[in-house]
């Protein structure tokens, strides 16, 4: 783990040896530059930063630590391609689309092992979120062709008013560690199915997945200029986003990460009034009523909470389990979550990989103490995990107050808590006491209960009797502050479009 921080620390070394690249199949996937206006290219000065593996600490490789300059080259040539891109056929950009999800599937495996070594979850989830990533460039292929307009009945005769949908021109995207395949491609996804141009911009933990889901739309045929990546550390992310933000060329940008970030970047777009789509935090909370198939609501609360080490955004990071079922799910969860296997998510057997860096660890490790500290009980795990390193043993914890860290913030880590409750609006109040609003999980097999409790969360999406409910034929986003927009499903294009009302007069 000192390794690691020194690594990060180490970011001024060019072009050191790296042992510790993945052995790929297709070794040219593994890029390690920018991509601007077609071309593969390192920072104007030069200088680059250690990516590192957090399963072991080791440099991966070195990334360009790009600025302002290198930015407002890539926005420029996202501006000189747009015209060409904009006026290409809507079912020529599919077919590029559909060439490009082809290419991701055809090579999940090298994507897979390149995202498992720079972000830590174990292969076959990685290669779980190769396919999920791909479906959006798939989904917004067959989507390219049906971003249609509509003719209004107009309030003479002599008018017809029309109302065109236009892409907005050239976009930015800025997107986290978490999941960096697929909250890339959900955004260029769309964009590049209206006909936007597109700059963006991946987590500085992650970039090399980035590289090689660019390396694909190159191959894919994705013309210069249209696809651009800007690549930095994170003392650089504020300099490449203030330059995106405040250019009057960029029209929109799409930020998925945390409520903060999202919050100060909304501020930036507001000189230049951009239209934004925010996927902010959540704190999910998790509702488990006495009339549950208990099996179904373990199972959930297993996917919704440990997946990717419990690092996202739709993570469980709350539990209200009723009275009645509280002792049965409580035993049957804990029973589970010692099953794990906890390691390096390249590991056969692994299920639970490290977490991201020294924060994530630190954040989650307080959480917990904080809990204990108030009265909660640890009834699995607690500790940091003997592997030592980042990784943190997966934890339950009963009698959880509403008092503690854990139910106020997003805890993003492996651990689950239990609170007990009575009645079912004690359960919607407690679930909707909270400024976030992205996922709900409930479960239960009264169906007048779906109904009511499913109309009364605050959130975005709510899962019935599941822990999974992404797909791209969905809408993805969130209320309250967890953001604006949706993404993904035929709603999904509607962010990068703009409508432009034509009123012919005369006839
Ligand atoms: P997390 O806390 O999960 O890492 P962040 O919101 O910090 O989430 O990061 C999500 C993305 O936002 C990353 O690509 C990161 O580099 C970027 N980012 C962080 N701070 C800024 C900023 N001030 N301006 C622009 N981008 C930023």
């Amino acid at each position: 783990m000192d390794s690691r921080t020194t690594a990060r620390q180490n970011g001024a070394v060019n072009n050191p040896a790296l042992p510790n690249l993945p052995v790929l199949a297709d070794p040219s996937l593994l890029q390690t530059l920018g991509h601007i206006n077609g071309e593969w290219v390192g920072a104007d000065d030069g200088r680059t930063y250690i990516v590192d593996n957090p399963a072991t600490g080791e440099a991966i490789a070195s990334a360009p630590r790009m600025g302002v300059a290198e930015t407002d080259r890539a926005i420029a040539a996202a501006q000189a391609a747009f015209p060409g891109w904009s006026k290409t056929p809507a079912k020529t950009r599919g077919q590029i689309l559909r060439k490009w999800a082809d290419l991701m599937t055809a090579n999940a495996d090298d994507l897979a092992l390149i995202m498992t070594t720079e972000q830590g979850k174990p292969l076959a989830e990685a290669k779980g979120e190769i396919t999920y990533a791909a479906s959006f460039l798939e989904w917004f292929a067959e989507e390219a062709r049906r971003v249609d307009g509509s003719i209004i009945s107009a309030p003479t005769t002599d008018r017809r008013l029309l109302v065109l949908r236009q892409p907005i021109g050239v976009t930015a995207a800025i997107t986290p560690w978490n999941f960096p395949a697929a909250m890339l491609t959900r955004k260029l996804g769309p964009a590049l199915a209206v006909g936007c141009t597109i700059v963006c911009k991946p987590a500085e933990q992650t970039p090399l997945t980035a590289m090689a889901v660019v390396e694909l739309a190159v191959r894919a045929g994705v013309p210069a200029g249209v696809v651009n990546l800007v690549v930095g550390d994170a003392a650089d992310a504020p300099l490449i986003g203030g330059a995106l933000t405040s250019s009057p060329i960029v029209r929109k940008l799409s930020f998925t990460g945390s409520t903060e970030v999202g919050k100060l970047l909304t501020r930036q777009c507001a000189d230049t009034m951009k239209k934004v789509s925010m996927e902010l935090g959540g704190n999910a909370p998790f509702i488990v009523f006495d009339d549950a198939d208990l099996e179904t609501a373990v199972a959930g609360a297993l996917v919704a909470k440990y997946r990717n080490t419990g690092q996202a955004c739709t993570a469980v990071n709350r539990m209200y389990v009723q009275r009645g079922i509280a002792s049965a799910f409580t035993s049957r969860l804990a029973e589970e979550v010692a099953k794990f296997t906890v390691g390096p998510g390249t590991t056969a057997g692994v299920n639970v990989g490290p977490l991201i860096d020294e924060a994530a660890l630190a954040k989650v490790r307080a959480h917990v103490d904080d809990a204990v500290e108030r009265g909660a009980t640890i009834a699995v795990g607690g500790a940091a995990h003997a592997l030592g390193g980042l990784f943190f043993q997966p934890t339950l914890l009963t009698d959880v107050p509403p008092d503690a860290l854990m139910c106020a913030e997003e805890t993003f880590g492996p651990v689950a808590g239990i609170a007990v409750f009575d009645t079912e609006d004690e359960a919607i109040n407690a679930a909707n006491a909270t400024p976030f609003g992205l996922t709900a999980y409930f479960f239960t097999t009264d169906n007048a209960r779906v109904w009511r409790v499913g109309e009364a969360l605050e959130s975005g999406m709510v899962a019935v009797n599941t822990g999974l409910l992404s797909t791209a034929e969905a809408p993805f986003g969130g209320v309250k502050e967890s953001g604006l927009g949706r993404e993904g499903s035929r709603w999904g294009t509607d962010d990068w479009t703009e409508l432009k009302y034509m009123a012919i007069a005369g006839l």
